[in-house]
């Protein structure tokens, strides 16, 4: 056997099997170079979906003939200044990419340095690298890579079509621009420009938003909140958005470590903790997060590409999420309903252009658009004897509010007077400068929830023994979820136990649901717990039987309320977190301007 040592030009091909995976990852690499340059314009081409060429040109600080010439050589970089791989502060620092990239395809770099004569041109053909010639070019570097992967067909054939392989690329640019505003990105396929990002002029926080809103949407920008927290030195900033826009897929979230757009589970994680409650199971959040944290305390050189961080402590770093996130979103509850302007925009004759990004699709209520046919103002007439947790004594039967009286109501508080409820379904209040239209069955369902929270933080809601015991019958499997979990259902105010193989025994139930049925309750929860890690704790997952419990007792719609009723639901809504969603994530109630309606009756 003869051990040697492999010819540099199959030991780059072997890296550029890890650094470059498809044409976005080409992309991404020049394009952090180009930003490491502290270039300020970055433009890029890619024909073919990357395959014909990608070029990427900044206006970055450019190299010189040496370096130009040992740039391309593997491991040789200019950014591990003082060789402490603990201290990184650029994207680039295992000089890597150029020489990988060289190794699979027809390279070209271009560059010139600030105070040199000339540029210098150089290339690298399949590992084979040329020599470097004089030519004219401006300050900044322009590179080119023409035919890639045709040093590697067994790579070639997993290429996508190019369509694809471009909206990865697109991907790719978008990431480094949300993390950088003030650098002007555009790319285009040669043709057709497809990604047009000016520099952001506002800084801080109001660049930061008008960035993300060129390209996660306006209305991301629009119904997103602030994020910011600190602890241990580790900061996160950036913009969160309201429960009521949330989305199939979780590729609407974006981090960011020190900049670096990563992909790391334990951050997505912690995003799904801290919505927990407030979208349902199958939908997700979209979140631009950016945490700084000291170069120290976290390690980017996991994998060659960069997308993975291990941190030094990262509980506090879960925990700093999760806490910023439901903070920000905490403050946000009279904010979380939808406005309706951009609606009553849409609709008010002449006013279709100024819709002003607000309300979004995926937020809104989906019969909005419609005016509603309105049945007029209704007495409720007597209430039906349900208990509204809240009232201390029973809701005598009263017409609305005298006028004068609700004035001053709605004066003196967010969601105003009540003042009629429509279809037995929705409440009108009037508010100093508009209308609330309350979704009665979400907003109760929501109150009873935050009620159990904190109850339950309180040393667990009072129980009340069922008169006669009710049986429940369950499948095996279900029985069995249920039954492991007895002791932690009791501290929630639900007594059960097992009843055969395929039956529990329900004993008690929480006092704050008043009267329910048992069994569709507990069929509910089977269905939840069944569905939960056994590894993980009730308490880790309370919010989604909270959630469960609340539903099986809420106003539902179709049922008359008395003012007195409608009232305190509206003021214990103004003053209940997360008020403004129910546990689906949709709105409880919806806002309309006086100023939105008049444009409806389109008198501005
Ligand atoms: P790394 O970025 O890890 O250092 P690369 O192979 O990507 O490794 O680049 C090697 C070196 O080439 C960099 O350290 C840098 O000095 C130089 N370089 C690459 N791209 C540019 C650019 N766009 N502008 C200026 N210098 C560049
Ligand atoms: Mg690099």
């Amino acid at each position: 056997m003869i051990v040697r040592k492999l010819p540099d030009s199959i030991v780059n091909r072997i890296a550029a099997g890890e650094v470059v995976e498809r044409p976005a990852s080409v992309v991404k690499e020049l394009v952090e170079n180009s930003l490491d340059a502290g270039a300020t314009e970055i433009e890029l081409i890619v024909r073919d979906g990357g395959r014909g060429l990608i070029a990427v040109s900044d206006n970055g600080a450019g190299m010189a003939a040496d370096d130009l010439v040992l740039a391309v050589e593997r491991h040789a970089t200019s950014k591990l200044a003082d060789d402490a791989l603990s201290r990184i502060a650029s994207f680039g620092f295992r000089g890597e990419a150029l020489p990988s990239i060289g190794a699979v395809s027809r390279l070209t770099v271009t560059t010139r340095r600030e105070g040199c004569e000339t540029g210098w041109s150089l290339g690298v053909h399949a590992g084979r690298k040329g020599e470097a010639e004089p030519v004219a070019h401006a300050v900044g570097t322009r590179v080119e890579v023409r035919d890639l992967f045709f040093a590697t067909p067994a790579r070639l054939k997993f290429l996508k079509a190019a369509a694809t392989e471009t909206r990865h690329a697109v991907e790719a640019v978008y990431r480094l621009a949300m993390a950088n505003p003030h650098i002007g990105f555009a790319l285009s396929d040669g043709a057709r420009s497809m990604v047009k990002l000016p520099r952001v002029k506002a800084d801080a926080a109001a660049g930061r938003i008008e960035r993300l809103g060129a390209i996660m949407g306006k209305d991301f920008a629009a119904n997103a909140v602030a994020v910011e927290g600190e602890r241990d030195g580790a900061r996160l900033t950036g913009f969160a958005g309201l429960p009521t826009l949330n989305r199939r897929l979780a590729a609407s979230q974006y981090l960011f470590v020190n900049g670096r757009p990563v992909r790391d589970r334990l951050l997505f994680g912690a995003i799904r903790v801290a919505y927990q409650g407030l979208l349902p199971s199958d939908r997700n959040a979209v979140a631009a997060l950016f945490l700084d944290i000291d170069c120290e305390d976290v390690d980017v050189n996991v994998h060659p590409m960069k997308s993975e961080v291990r941190f030094r402590d990262a509980n506090a770093i879960r925990g700093l999420l999760i806490a910023s996130l439901r903070h920000a979103l905490g403050g946000a509850d009279h904010r979380a309903a939808v406005s309706l302007s951009g609606v009553a925009a849409s609709f008010a004759p002449g006013f279709a252009a100024h819709s002003g990004g607000h309300a979004s699709s995926a937020a809104y209520p989906r019969h909005a658009g419609t005016p509603g046919r309105f049945s007029g103002l209704r007495d409720p007439g007597p209430a039906h004897g349900f208990d509204l947790p809240g009232l201390a004594e029973r809701p005598e039967a009263r017409p609305v509010a005298a006028a004068d009286q609700a004035s001053d109501i709605a004066r003196a508080y967010p969601l105003g007077a009540a003042r009629a409820q429509l279809h037995a379904t929705y409440i009108v209040a009037e508010t100093a400068d508009g209308l609330v239209i309350v979704d009665q069955h979400a907003a109760h369902e929501r109150l009873t929830q935050e009620r159990l929270k904190r109850a339950l933080a309180q040393g667990g809601p009072a129980r009340q023994g069922l008169l006669i015991p009710e049986v429940v019958e369950l499948d095996e499997a279900r029985c069995a979820a249920v039954v492991a979990r007895a002791d932690e259902l009791a501290a929630l105010g639900l007594a059960i136990e097992a009843f055969g193989h395929n039956a529990v025994i329900v004993r008690e139930t929480p006092a704050l649901l008043g009267a329910i049925e048992a069994g569709p309750l507990v069929r509910d929860l089977a269905e939840d717990l069944i569905g939960y890690d056994a590894a993980l704790s009730l308490s880790e997952r309370i919010d989604d039987i909270i959630a469960t419990l609340a539903c099986h007792h809420s106003v539902r719609a179709g049922r008359l309320l008395s003012s007195t009723e409608m009232n305190a639901m509206l003021r214990e809504m103004e003053t209940t977190a997360h008020a403004g969603q129910c546990s689906h994530g949709r709105p409880t109630y919806v806002e309309l301007k006086l100023a939105d309606i008049e444009r409806l009756f389109g008198r501005r």
